[in-house]
């Protein structure tokens, strides 16, 4: 099948190079011009393990452009998959989705055939029949589900992970209408080997919503035990260990720590909390778990405290920018908020990333041009005598932090073994 992809960001690119190698034709399509000379040159604008490999594979199938009546022009189905961040309130931003609802009516206009589009980014409920389906009507002056095909199909795909979970997934939501639609996207999911769940299209925004919120619940849950641990000295991974192995509960997405950031969890669970205030609902569960996320990172100072009370003119080296291990996503990290408490109790912040430092520098001005960037992770360990783990880089397991006071935020076993202090967050 030929797909044009909307948006060519961690979703799209990876989605667009997964259709690919299961045997289509992508065209991406985006608004950023550096995005898409690095696609038409086989080069991955995100990192994404894998992804470089496929993209030089098989260069002669994809391409990226500016112009969506090219693309949409030259597809069977378009998948939207622009970003939807929060606004200042917590509420979801649905600029991006509106502007490229716009522009593929524009573009269906003159289209003949039966064309599919497919949401895949993260919308609240009713976003697809109540904002994308009017709006690519009103610009091509057809109707949904009779003269275009209308699809509502979430991303759950893991970031440093994403191309495996693309091709591998535990499940393929499809939340559709008409039966032609439907059809499509069987057809272009068929090379996928997972349970496919057919529902109706708000069905599928909500199992997203829902998916996201219950997983962000749980850690902040464990997180919560977690602390009550720390405090009995037991240890909280040996406990959800235990709790785990419940076959009702599974251990995964079950580890205590700093909590989660991420260009997902923090914007949709805040944007279902708003939803919900929104139908006079009050959602305290999810407001919790926002709450107990937000105080964790800040664990990681009162630990350190307690070995460096006064950390004004102190060195501190952190380990780790990224949201979480392979990915050079900072959105959300939790490095910001602990940086940015380190920074106002004067300490001087050496920090480093394998792959994060450039967007950490771009993303956060305020506090990213304050501190120090190391070559490498030996560099922050001859520098400073105090060690923050933020992100857990396989290669912080190869350090010897001899020595060294370390703050560990999500277990790196070479710290705990090596390390002169050690100070778990939950253990
Ligand atoms: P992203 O910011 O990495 O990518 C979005 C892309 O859309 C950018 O390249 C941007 O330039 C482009 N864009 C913006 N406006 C455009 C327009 N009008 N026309 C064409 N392109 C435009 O975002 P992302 O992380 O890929 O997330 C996209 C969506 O997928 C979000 O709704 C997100 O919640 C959801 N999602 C993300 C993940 C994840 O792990 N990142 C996982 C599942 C679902």
């Amino acid at each position: 099948m030929r797909v044009s992809v909307i948006g060519s960001g961690y979703v799209g690119l990876v989605t667009g190079m997964g259709f690919v190698k299961i045997g289509n034709k992508v065209v991406f399509v985006d608004v950023d011009e550096r995005k898409i000379q690095m696609i038409n040159n086989a080069k991955p604008p995100i990192y994404e393990e894998g992804l470089e490999e496929l993209m030089k594979k098989f260069k002669d199938k994809y391409y990226a452009t500016k112009n969506y009546r090219e693309a949409i022009l030259n597809s069977d189905a378009t998948f939207i998959c622009v970003g939807t961040p929060s606004r200042e309130d917590g509420s979801i931003d649905l600029t991006y989705i509106k502007e490229a609802s716009k522009e593929i009516g524009k573009a269906l206009k003159e289209k003949e055939d039966y064309h599919v589009v497919i949401v895949k980014s993260t919308v609240l409920p009713e976003t697809t029949e109540k904002v994308v389906k009017p709006n690519i009507e009103k610009y091509s002056g057809k109707k949904a589900f009779e003269d275009f095909g209308l699809a509502m199909n979430p991303e759950f795909l893991r970031e440093g992970v994403a191309l495996r979970d693309f091709l591998n997934p535990d499940r393929i939501v499809i939340g559709v209408k008409d039966e032609k639609t439907k059809e499509v996207l069987e057809k272009l999911y068929e090379p996928i080997d997972a349970p496919k769940l057919i529902v109706d299209i708000k069905t599928a925004e909500m199992i997203k919503y829902a998916s996201n919120a219950f997983l962000a619940t749980k850690i902040s849950f464990a997180n919560e035990i977690g602390n009550i641990c720390k405090k009995l000295g037991i240890d909280s991974w040996k406990v959800f260990e235990g709790v785990g192995l419940d076959h009702r509960i599974s251990p995964y997405f079950f580890r205590t720590g700093i909590g989660w950031g991420g260009s997902c969890f923090p914007k949709d669970v805040r944007a279902l909390i708003r939803k919900a205030e929104e139908l006079g609902e009050d959602p305290i569960i999810l407001k919790a778990v926002m709450e107990v996320n937000e105080r964790q990172p800040l664990k990681m100072i009162e630990l350190l405290k307690k070995h460096v009370p006064e950390l004004k003119g102190k060195t501190v080296g952190v380990l780790g920018l990224a949201f979480k291990p392979n990915t050079d996503d900072v959105r959300e990290t939790r490095a910001y908020i602990i940086i940015k408490k380190l920074l106002e109790e004067g300490a001087h912040v050496i920090a480093y990333d394998p792959k994060a430092m450039e967007n950490f520098k771009r993303f956060y001005p305020d506090v990213g041009e304050k501190i120090e960037y190391a070559g490498s992770a030996e560099e922050v360990l001859e520098k400073s005598g105090v060690i923050l783990i933020v992100t857990e880089w396989d290669e912080f397991e190869k350090l010897d932090y001899s020595g060294k006071i370390v703050i560990d935020g999500r277990r790196i076993w070479a710290a705990e073994k090596t390390a002169r202090i050690y100070e778990g967050v939950c253990w």
